[in-house]
């Protein structure tokens, strides 16, 4: 597609927009900075990802931000960040920029005045002046036990304070003395609302279940359904993949488009995530089981982005095979909307877990390295290169996080400043310091070698006539404070004789 040079004037961007089946795939990622950014906010992100890079396509992000009350300052450079960790580049939005800018629906006020003074004029939308009284007066008026909470529809619009039943001079006057005033969308009364969605198939929705929904709000500023129409369509946006609970708000944007007379993008709604228990995965269940809610969350807790972008790739879509490690490349060429599919999909952290694993292992020394320097950092823990390779070659499979070096192995680095209580009262016997002292006395002056360590352990025990745990497992907790571990000998080797010998010593004259 040409690029093109946009000044802010909507008919030469109107212009440039060609016909649906004649331009390239464009998709978008539209979100609210209303918080830190939600998981399921990356799954959408990545499917408009996987979708662009499949098709060649372009994938646009664009900042959501006219709900002033609901901003937070801090969630937008949150939503560029955790987009950046997960490697999710976009082609044009916020820092980037792109020929259909600005990104920010905040800059874009004049354009949304514009089209709802279209609306206005074709008599798609009206003027409604009614306070919050008349509204909750109106509610309660026509409320009934069948429908408690009644719309502001064609009907309750004829009871109200607006175009409809106020005449157009009147109208002119309050706007004039500066009545507050908000500018409906006129639904019309009875009418099946139809879309075909690339995941839900024909979707359906009869017209009266719609209210006149608030396009253009008091303060001048659009609603989310105004803004995401008209910001589609100047954005050439094809496709629209975002999360099921917005398949509600569709119909809404299905009678805009057709107000303005536009082609509608495709829609594709990705299924609900739902918690391991059932039910949809909110923020407050999320929290009592434990499960992370934000991106940045999981970042903290050590996920490798890798792992979280194939696991959410799966959340919702699947390959049609059994394959469940999926590079970045792989999902690109897997990919495909036909595949995702509609039924609410379980969230299951222990298949996170093990897809962190996955990576973990799957990582070359070099960059498993590279990525638990970081935590290791944080716990002031300093180790050279060629010491750290080894303890990863010993660590690599028994991984889960990156962390793990600081949390479960921290013996490699610092002397234990403790023994486990549990292990000791098994393990640690009145013959224990005999046994170790025989032992320290044969490694002292041997090849500190991982066979020549067990060779001695062995003629120790056999001296002693007792069995090789009787050695190995207070030998692992004085020199690791803890009764589990890799293997003993190779951990050993890498400690070092110097070290080794100290944490014995140490062992014996405290335990
Ligand atoms: N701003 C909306 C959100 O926060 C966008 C929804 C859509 O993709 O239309 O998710």
């Amino acid at each position: 597609m040409p690029r093109m040079e946009y000044s802010g004037g909507l008919s030469q961007l109107e212009a440039c927009l060609r016909p649906m089946d004649q331009i390239d795939v464009r998709v978008r990622f539209a979100p609210s900075p209303t918080g830190l950014l939600h998981i399921g906010g990356l799954r959408t992100a990545l499917y408009n990802y996987l979708f662009a890079r499949k098709v060649g396509g372009t994938f646009v992000v664009r900042i959501e931000d006219t709900d002033r009350q609901r901003y937070v300052a801090e969630a937008e450079q949150d939503m560029l960040d955790s987009l950046a960790w997960a490697s999710l580049d976009y082609d044009e939005g916020p820092k980037v920029g792109g020929d259909y800018g600005p990104y920010y629906q905040s800059h874009r006020k004049a354009h949304y005045r514009h089209y709802v003074d279209l609306l206005l004029a074709e008599g798609h939308a009206y003027y409604a002046f009614d306070s919050k009284e008349e509204l909750d007066e109106m509610r309660s008026r026509l409320a009934t036990p069948e429908n408690p909470s009644p719309k502001y529809d064609a009907l309750a619009r004829q009871s109200m304070k607006n175009s409809f039943t106020m005449d157009q001079a009147a109208v002119q006057a309050a706007i004039e003395k500066g009545n507050p005033y908000v500018v409906r969308l006129r639904v019309p009364d009875d009418e099946q609302i139809q879309f075909d969605d690339l995941v839900r198939g024909t979707v359906s929705f009869a017209s009266a279940q719609v209210d006149d929904q608030i396009l253009l709000k008091s303060d001048g500023m659009p609603t989310y359904h105004l803004a995401n129409v008209v910001d589609d369509h100047l954005m050439g946006i094809t496709h629209i993949i975002r999360g099921e609970e917005w398949l509600p708000s569709t119909p809404k944007h299905m009678l805009l488009y057709k107000a303005f007379g536009w082609e509608p993008p495709q829609t594709a709604h990705l299924p609900l995530i739902l918690s391991p228990t059932g039910g949809k995965l909110s923020k407050r269940n999320a929290e009592k089981m434990g499960i992370p809610v934000s991106v940045r969350q999981y970042q903290e807790a050590g996920y490798e982005p890798e792992a979280v972008v194939n696991f959410l790739a799966m959340l919702g879509w699947n390959p049609g095979t059994e394959q469940e490690l999926f590079t970045v490349e792989e999902l690109v060429a897997a990919f495909s909307a036909d595949r995702i599919g509609s039924s609410g999909v379980q969230f299951n952290l222990d298949k996170l877990k093990w897809y962190n694993e996955q990576y973990l292992r799957g990582f070359s020394l070099e960059e498993l390295q590279h990525r638990v320097r970081p935590s290791l950092a944080a716990a002031d823990i300093e180790v050279d290169n060629d010491a750290l390779a080894a303890i990863l070659g010993l660590m690599q499979e028994r991984m889960s996080f990156a962390s793990d070096l600081v949390t479960e192995v921290r013996y490699f680095f610092d002397d234990p400043s403790s023994y486990n209580e549990k292990a000791l009262k098994k393990r640690w016997k009145e013959d224990t310091p005999a046994l170790l002292q025989a032992y320290m006395a044969r490694i002292e002056s041997a090849d500190f070698t991982a066979e020549a360590l067990e060779t001695n352990l062995k003629a120790v025990a056999e001296e002693h006539e007792a069995g090789l745990g009787k050695l190995m497992a207070p030998l692992r907790i004085a020199l690791s404070g803890v009764a589990g571990g890799p293997s003993l000998y190779d951990m050993m080797v890498i400690l070092g004789k110097e070290t080794c010998m100290r944490r014995l010593q140490k062992a014996l004259d405290t335990l």
